[in-house]
């Protein structure tokens, strides 16, 4: 039975006022999903006002008491873990795996800043001598605009509202058109857990209906936008007329690094992660596998086998639309060179009914082709080697995107070198972990602002400076 969900405003749901709903897809059958409310500007008007009305009083409450809803928020979303999960999955196909670690990341990131917003995010007093008295206070921006991707719905809409909410802002959401249930789901949950009406507000619908009112509404004191670099781009000049602040986390293209004395056991498991996680609609995904030239035949061999016992629906899942899947498929038909496995859809059994493309490698790819340089969000890893260490660094800072980068080195120093000198907002070194608590942005054309740790408690605060004279 295919269900339909309202917008979430001012802690109800709400009709959208153009009366119509979108179809979603679950891409794992090809069958219709829930349907959407088809949201417009006089619904975004509706939400935002709703935040705008909230925002004072959530501010004015003190971090603690905010830090206590977020971890009952933390609570309820545990506890739903399966219903969240399933909504995810109905939208995404997901494997069960991966989504469980949505749902568990999604609480985590509210426990975290629950705690750190009342240690963190405090001003400081600036010493001018006696008979002054000059401090600095961190205030919210009031309404916080969120625009959020399909490839990890439930992640990047908690990872944004999470600290924006903590710092005493409320929050609009509009999620992807095509998974904007689990975000809806959310914001129900985040309301049984006590948080007040209109802090927190799911508008859904299309990017240029919804998501550019949004962007364009003046009451909206900062906007956080992760999508693609075309929709990045045009927001900026969007936002405000361009006045307002944005954080935009974009797409891209990252490498991953082996040298020869590498831990290749690790490496080559990093790689296979890379190419098979969330089938590659990640956009942190290290998919461009530069390894030193005396092991890279070896390393590739490893990694198509491994890649050729992945099984659809157990350790990949589908890619999300149509479009997406012929998007990929379309970089397939353009690859310079054949590809060592993979390279096409399946034809037959339960995968062919769904949006599933086989995992794919192409070795030693000439560098300046499009599936080397272009972010292509799917099962696929590209190859090519590289015999020094300066020319390991020039390829993979040879990208207009700067988001992550992975160094397997049997040299720490090497691999750390690499690390001062890649042109990237993380790198992990020799399977380093790279957390909630670790700051997320991107170098270059991969946007700005950072996401994730105590940076991003910052990106929802305006620094104010009072300073008083006590004469
Ligand atoms: P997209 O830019 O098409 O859409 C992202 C969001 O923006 C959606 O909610 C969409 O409805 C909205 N949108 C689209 N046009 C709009 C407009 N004119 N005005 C306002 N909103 C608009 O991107 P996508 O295809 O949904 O997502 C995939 C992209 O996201 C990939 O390129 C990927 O690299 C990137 N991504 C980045 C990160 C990160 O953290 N840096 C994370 C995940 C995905």
């Amino acid at each position: 039975m295919v269900i339909r969900h309202d917008h979430w405003i001012d802690g109800r749901a709400t009709p959208p006022d153009g009366q119509a709903w979108l179809a979603t897809l679950d891409p794992s059958t090809r069958r219709p999903g829930d349907e959407i409310a088809a949201g417009g500007p006089a619904d975004v008007s509706k939400a935002v006002a709703a935040a705008d009305r909230a925002a004072r009083a959530w501010a004015g409450r003190s971090p603690a008491d905010r830090g206590a809803v977020l971890h009952r928020i933390a609570d309820v979303v545990e506890a739903d873990a399966q219903a969240l999960m399933e909504a995810e999955r109905s939208c995404t196909g997901k494997v069960p795996a991966q989504l469980r670690l949505e749902v568990e990341m999604s609480a985590a990131y509210f426990r975290y800043y629950a705690e750190v917003v009342r240690a963190a995010g405090q001003g400081q007093v600036i010493e001018q001598g006696s008979g002054v008295h000059t401090y600095t206070r961190h205030e919210p921006y009031g309404v916080v605009g969120v625009i959020t991707p399909w490839n990890l719905p439930l992640n990047q809409a908690v990872r944004t509202l999470a600290p924006a909410l903590a710092m005493g802002n409320s929050v609009v959401v509009k999620p992807s058109e095509y998974t904007s249930v689990p975000t809806l789901r959310l914001a129900w949950l985040a309301s049984q857990a006590g948080t007040p009406d209109g802090v927190l507000n799911v508008v859904t619908g299309t990017g240029p209906q919804a998501g550019e009112a949004l962007a364009a509404d003046p009451r909206v004191g900062r906007l956080a936008f992760t999508g693609s670099v075309a929709t990045g781009r045009y927001l900026s000049g969007v936002t405000g007329g361009g006045l307002t602040p944005i954080t935009l986390e974009l797409g891209g293209r990252s490498s991953l690094i082996v040298f020869a004395g590498a831990d290749l056991d690790r490496a080559v498991a990093a790689a296979v992660t890379a190419l098979a996680e969330n089938s590659g609609q990640v956009c942190s995904a290290t998919a461009r596998l530069l390894v030193e030239e005396r092991v890279h035949d070896e390393v590739v061999d490893r990694v198509v086998a491994a890649a050729e016992k992945l099984q659809p629906a157990t350790d990949f899942g589908p890619l999300i639309t149509q479009e997406q899947y012929q998007k990929v498929l379309g970089f397939f038909a353009d690859a310079p060179v054949p590809p060592a496995t993979g390279g096409g859809p399946f034809q037959r059994g339960p995968a062919a009914r769904g949006l599933y493309v086989r995992p794919t490698v192409y070795a030693r790819v000439p560098h300046d082709a499009r599936i080397a340089r272009e972010g292509v969000f799917g099962p696929v890893l590209v190859t090519s080697s590289f015999s020094d260490e300066a020319e390991a660094l020039a390829m993979a800072n040879d990208t207009e995107y700067g988001l992550t980068a992975a160094v397997w080195s049997g040299d720490l120093a090497q691999g750390l070198r690499i690390a001062e000198r890649i042109e990237a907002g993380q790198v992990s070194v020799n399977g380093g972990p790279l957390t909630i608590e670790t700051p997320f942005g991107g170098y270059k054309h991969r946007g700005h602002g950072r996401e994730k740790g105590l940076a991003a408690l910052y990106e929802y605060a305006q620094l104010k400076t009072v300073s008083a004279s006590l004469r």
